[in-house]
């Protein structure tokens, strides 16, 4: 803009302008263009990295919230009837038919979509001509607080819908198991409360952790038939939706019985049980409400997944890194069909602010994760825990770093035979297993990685209960994974934050040889996209500690190699910028997944700026012709995708398993008889590529019915997809001589 100002006079102009757009963004008016906005942001960034304007992002900056506005909902949010358990359910299911049939509908059994129920805050987010202009929480279900700022934050809420709709979308505010450990490390309370706490701050901090999935839309004058229908509008509109399904009673059984065995406990985030309505809106309208809660929906809750213990002892285990993890032992407790006898604690800080102890009886359960966690102390019998100077396994004395105790000794049979287990799980390598492990450190065969490579036949036939038999498939195994490519190497090293998702993501940033990586310096990696100081600190600490070893592996010939080529993208960075068709996220993952890397601005290594109107004459644009970089739509993304599907399949580092889906494209969508994340892994594994939506060119759509006239399938078969369901999929890889169970 004005070029003649002085620098200090500019950064004054630009914060000026910042907070001006800011204020009216926020009053529910846009004064610039999202692009310009962001590239008036990154030019103060350049001048005045530190700038208050800068560090306040998503919030207003003249004023400061001390208190929500209340907002009465234009349609009440209700809440739901519920059931327990199967008797109730199928009650529940049998008044709905029996009303049903007196307004002369078929039964309502017969048709229901079943969803999950999520254990959250709900949200009202209300769009006018396609722009967000406010979001109010559930309230009492009549009036709420309009939180629209923090709404803006969090991730599934876009600034503007693709079309220009005036409508109210309703959703659940939840906090993924993943973000809370991500944004919050160390809480260790339901996640719900901290999605509570955190929606409704001033400051709108920690709100980006948070994550709003859609179930609802009502007015702007849109007609649809079905539940299954609004849904499926929901995810045209672009907005996460959790998984859904349409089947009758027995199926609806089905279903609540899969998540309660299984799947419930897989997800990323926390449900307590499933919903279930009526598919036809029409029935749904016929049968009413009853007390604000409608007579043709249920919410069918899951048995609880917690229950009290007692504590027996409390162990201190020394881990590969040095890292002491505090353990419970408690009196075994059957919760949701596993037995469970320990508890992780994870730290010592932890310990100290359970104040648990011996004797103490204490709430378990098993939440998402599977593993079993301590939720809190009932009852304290007796005095809390003393927290151990000494290592258990060595006796060394421990110091205390932050949370965590460390042994310190690296002598300690601990962490010789924790980075020896290591080493060979991150492989696979089988018949190796940890009894052999101990026995060979025992026998000071092997201190470290690179001795394992110098163990002749007679050195393992000699120990106790094995022989030549055995020794020599061991090292058949062992010597049979090299060369080791370079992100199985780092991560085999099991160094602190470096597994093998961030050694992938430094080899895709061109840190693909030892000597680059050595020579990185913490400030570098940080500035790569999905590293973050921390984790980029301790990758150089964890290099520079552990740089003898390496040494002594590449001198027993284990020599690690860059991945071949690295995918067709190779080389090539991508920046996404302004309002797209799908999430933000699923582009990157493309672009990663072909061996790209992506930036978060426009700088002179950019090459394409995927945006879209490609001819904008935003600053974002300007500066990415200016720079030679080329400005692309989404569609030519998806283009220069396919070609680079058809280009490379497969060839991932991690290693392809066939290629029965070489160059073919799969969707799934609905609720599938299997986990989507292993399904996605069986697509990858016989070299397919996964896609999350119906584009062009797409080879698949899995749904539960292929017959469907979703508008899903509608439009796959516009394109000339094939819809199939999951069996005729893996019918398709079996006769290809692919792999189905990955
Ligand atoms: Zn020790």
């Amino acid at each position: 803009m004005s070029t003649s100002s002085s620098p200090s006079d500019r950064v004054a102009e630009l914060a000026e302008l910042l907070r001006k757009y800011k204020d009216a963004y926020y009053n529910g008016q846009t004064l610039v263009s999202d692009a310009s906005y962001d590239a008036l942001e990154d030019e103060l960034r350049a001048l005045a990295p530190d700038h208050a304007v800068l560090k306040n992002i998503g919030a207003p900056v003249a004023e400061v919230v001390t208190e929500w506005e209340k907002a009465r909902h234009a349609i009440p949010m209700g809440s739901l009837n519920k059931a327990v358990n199967e008797t109730e359910f199928r009650q529940w299911a049998a008044r709905c038919d029996q009303l049903g049939a007196q307004s002369d509908l078929p039964p309502i059994s017969n048709n229901l979509l079943v969803t999950e129920k999520l254990d959250g805050l709900s949200l009202a987010v209300n769009y006018e001509n396609g722009k967000l202009v406010e979001a109010i929480t559930r309230g009492d279900g009549h009036v709420g607080e309009r939180i629209t700022p923090n709404a803006r934050r969090m991730k599934g809420v876009p600034a503007r819908l693709p079309e220009p709709l005036t409508v109210s979308i309703r959703g659940e505010i939840i906090l993924k198991l993943s973000d809370m450990r991500k944004g919050f490390p160390g809480y260790d309370a339901p996640p719900r409360n901290k999605a509570a706490g955190t929606s409704k701050r001033f400051d709108g901090s920690g709100c980006e952790h948070l994550t709003v999935m859609f179930y609802d839309l009502e007015g702007g004058g849109i007609e649809l038939p079905t539940e299954e229908a609004k849904y499926e509008r929901l995810v045209e509109l672009g907005l996460i939706v959790p998984p859904f399904t349409v089947t009758d009673l027995e199926g609806a059984l089905k279903i609540h019985q899969e998540y309660s065995t299984k799947k419930r406990a897989e997800l990323d985030y926390e449900i307590d049980g499933l919903v279930v309505r009526a598919n036809d809106l029409r029935a749904q309208h016929l049968l009413g409400e009853l007390a604000d809660r409608p007579r043709a929906a249920v919410a069918y809750k899951f048995a609880s997944l917690a229950k009290i213990s007692r504590v027996i002892a409390i162990n201190w285990e020394t881990g590969p890194t040095g890292r002491v993890t505090p353990i419970a032992n408690v009196e075994p407790i059957e919760i949701g069909g596993a037995t469970v006898q320990f508890v992780v604690l994870h730290n010592a800080s932890n310990v100290e602010r359970l104040g648990i102890g011996v004797g103490h009886e204490v709430l378990v359960s098993r939440r998402n994760d599977v593993i079993p966690h301590l939720e809190e102390v009932v009852v304290k019998h007796g005095p809390a825990a003393t927290i151990p100077t000494e290592c258990a396994t060595c006796n060394a004395p421990l110091s205390r770093r932050g949370e965590y105790l460390v042994c310190t000794n690296l002598q300690c049979r601990a962490i010789v035979e924790g980075r020896i287990r290591r080493w060979v799980g991150t492989q696979d390598i089988l018949e190796l297993g940890d009894k052999l492990i101990s026995q060979l450190v025992e026998a000071k065969l092997v201190r470290e990685p690179a001795d394992l490579y110098r163990l002749k036949v007679e050195d393992i036939a000699g120990l106790e209960r094995r022989g030549t038999t055995i020794a020599k498939k061991v090292l058949d195994n062992l010597h049979a994974k090299l060369p080791l490519s370079l992100p199985v190497f780092l991560a085999s090293l099991g160094m602190d934050d470096f597994a093998l998702e961030t050694a992938k993501l430094l080899v895709a940033n061109g840190y693909d040889t030892l000597e680059k990586l050595h020579a990185a310096s913490a400030e570098e990696l940080a500035a790569i996209k999905g590293m973050g100081a921390t984790k980029a600190k301790n990758v150089v600490n964890g290099l520079r500690a552990r740089a003898e070893e390496i040494e002594r592996l590449l001198a027993v010939g284990v020599v690690p190699v860059a991945p071949s080529a690295g995918g067709a993208l190779a080389g090539k960075t991508f920046c996404f910028t302004g309002t797209l068709p799908l999430p933000r996220k699923t582009y990157e993952d493309l672009v990663v997944k072909h061996g790209g890397s992506v930036l978060s601005g426009v700088t002179k290594d950019l090459n394409y700026l995927v945006m879209s109107d490609p001819s904008s004459a935003s600053t974002k644009a300007e500066k990415a012709r200016k720079y030679g970089t080329q400005c692309i739509d989404d569609k030519a993304f998806m283009a220069l995708i396919d070609a680079a599907a058809s280009a490379a399949p497969a060839n991932e580092a991690s290693g392809g398993v066939s290629s029965a889906l070489s160059g073919k494209s799969v969707c799934f969508t609905g609720a599938q008889p299997k986990k989507r994340s292993d399904l996605e892994k069986m697509v990858t594994a016989n070299g397919g590529e996964v896609r999350d939506a119906v584009t062009k060119g797409l080879t698949y759509l899995v749904m539960a019915d292929p017959g469907s006239s979703s508008s899903k399938a509608k439009k796959a078969r516009e394109y000339g997809t094939e819809c199939i369901d999951l069996a005729t999929l893996e019918r398709i890889i079996g006769e290809a001589g692919g792999v189905i169970d990955v």
